[in-house]
């Protein structure tokens, strides 16, 4: 396309991509809304943009003693106090916390003309059941056509 800052046909270069928000969804999931933009590769000017939704699974399995020990400790040190019912509710009902969201562009050609563009989000969770950080990565990608022109 024209770059319309400095005139000339040009291609794309490296993409800059930024993750807007990041949030728990049901079920295990993870989801960030990811600005990707494609700036053009002689001067820089953004040229086209595009939103991504990625989505992430997160696949834990929740450490027991670990359980056991955080319940021990909020109960006050006593592990008598500890039930099985106690830890298999607090399993059951673990939340996990987004401690940082973070995107990488993605580029890449398929065949000889295809090109796409897009990100690769690595969310840091942790898990309130257990305390253990789990690292969850998904990417999502589109042809540069599927981008919009930025205005
Ligand atoms: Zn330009
Ligand atoms: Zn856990």
């Amino acid at each position: 396309m024209r770059c319309p800052s400095c005139s000339k046909f040009v291609s794309f270069g490296e993409p800059d991509v930024e993750v807007e928000s990041s949030e728990v969804g049901d079920d295990d999931t993870v989801t960030a809304e990811v600005r990707v933009t494609l700036p053009c590769a002689e001067c820089g000017e953004e040229l086209k943009e595009r939103f991504f939704t990625v989505d992430g699974q997160i696949d834990h399995l929740c450490e027991f003693p670990l359980v056991i020990a955080k319940l021990t400790k909020e109960a006050g040190g006593d592990p008598a106090k500890v039930g099985t019912d106690e830890v298999d509710t607090a399993v059951a009902d673990r939340e996990f916390d987004i401690l940082e969201a973070t995107a990488e562009p993605l580029d890449r050609m398929q065949g000889k003309s295809k090109r796409f563009y897009g990100a690769t989000v690595t969310w840091e969770v942790v898990c309130g059941a257990c305390d253990t950080p789990i690292t969850v990565t998904a990417d999502d990608e589109e042809e540069a056509a599927a981008f919009d022109s930025v205005a």
